[in-house]
C-alpha cells in the first residue's frame, strides 16, 4: 500500500503545550517530520536558529513572502511567523507526513490550500491551568503573558473549524491521541482510493 504524506495541522492556545507534546511525539515516533517556522520574534532561551525557529528579520521575511517561499504566514501579537513552503513539499513528496505548529490564521490557509490537512487544536484542561502553564514557563512578560491570554479569547471562536481537539491534561496520553488521530487519518477511504480499487479487481476475479 503506497502512503501518502499528511499535513497535521497542531494549533492550541499560547502555553497549553503544543511544543512539549511534538517534542515528546517526535522522540516517541521517527516517522513525522516537523516543520521549522520562519519568525520575527527574539529566541527565548534555549532556542537554537534553525531548531525551533529560523529567526529573522522583518526585511527577510518580508522578501520570503514576496518570494512565495512561505505556503502561509500571519501577525501573532506583534511578530511574523510562517511556514517555508520547500520543506513541506519535499517531505509530503517522499511520503512522509509533516506536522505544522501554527497559529489559528495559519491553519486556516492551510485548509484551504490543503483541503486533505488534519488539523488539531490543543486545549487545557482548564483555563486556570493554562495561566499557571503560561505563566510557569517564564519566558514572557507580564505584558506580553496578557496579550497572550486575550488572544485565547479570540482563538477560542475559531476552535469549530478544527477537525479534533486534544485535552493536554497527561503529557503522555496527549502524545499517544494525536499518533491515534494521525494513524486514524490514514485509513479513511479517502485516502486509500487506489487499494480499494485493488481489492474490487481482486474480488472480480475470484
Ligand atoms: P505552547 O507550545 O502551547 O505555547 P509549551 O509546550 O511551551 O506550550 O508548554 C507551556 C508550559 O506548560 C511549559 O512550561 C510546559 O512544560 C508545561 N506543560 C506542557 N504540557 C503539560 C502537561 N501535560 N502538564 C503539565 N505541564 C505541561
Ligand atoms: P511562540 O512565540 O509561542 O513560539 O508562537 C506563537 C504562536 O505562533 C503559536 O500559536 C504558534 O503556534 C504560532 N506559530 C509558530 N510558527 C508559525 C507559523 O509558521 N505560522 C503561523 N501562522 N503561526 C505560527
Amino acid at each position: 500500500m503506497n502512503r501518502k504524506g499528511i499535513i497535521i495541522v497542531v494549533s492550541g492556545f499560547s502555553g497549553a503545550g503544543k511544543g512539549t507534546i511534538m517534542k515528546a511525539l517526535t522522540a516517541k515516533y521517527d516517522q513525522y517530520a516537523l516543520s521549522v517556522s520562519a519568525t520575527t520574534r527574539s529566541p527565548r532561551e534555549g532556542e537554537v536558529n534553525g531548531r525551533e525557529y529560523f529567526f529573522i528579520t522583518n526585511e527577510e521575511f518580508e522578501k520570503l513572502i514576496e518570494e512565495d517561499g512561505l505556503i502561509e504566514h500571519a501577525k501573532y501579537v506583534n511578530h511574523y511567523y510562517g511556514t517555508p513552503r520547500k520543506y513541506v513539499e519535499d517531505k509530503l513528496s517522499q511520503g512522509i507526513d509533516v506536522i505544522l505548529e501554527i497559529e489559528i490564521q495559519g491553519a486556516l490557509q492551510i485548509k484551504k490550500q490543503y483541503p486533505d490537512a488534519v488539523l488539531l487544536f490543543v486545549m487545557p484542561p482548564s483555563a486556570t491551568e493554562l495561566e499557571k502553564r503560561l505563566r510557569g514557563r517564564g519566558t514572557e512578560t507580564e505584558d506580553v503573558i496578557r496579550q497572550r491570554l486575550n488572544r485565547a479569547v479570540e482563538e477560542s471562536v475559531g476552535i469549530e473549524n478544527y477537525d479534533y481537539i486534544v485535552i493536554n491534561d497527561k503529557l503522555e496520553d496527549s502524545v499517544e491521541n494525536v499518533h491515534q488521530i494521525i494513524s486514524s487519518a490514514h485509513l479513511s477511504p479517502g485516502r486509500n482510493l487506489d487499494f480499494i480499487e485493488t481489492i474490487r479487481t481482486q474480488l472480480k476475479q475470484l
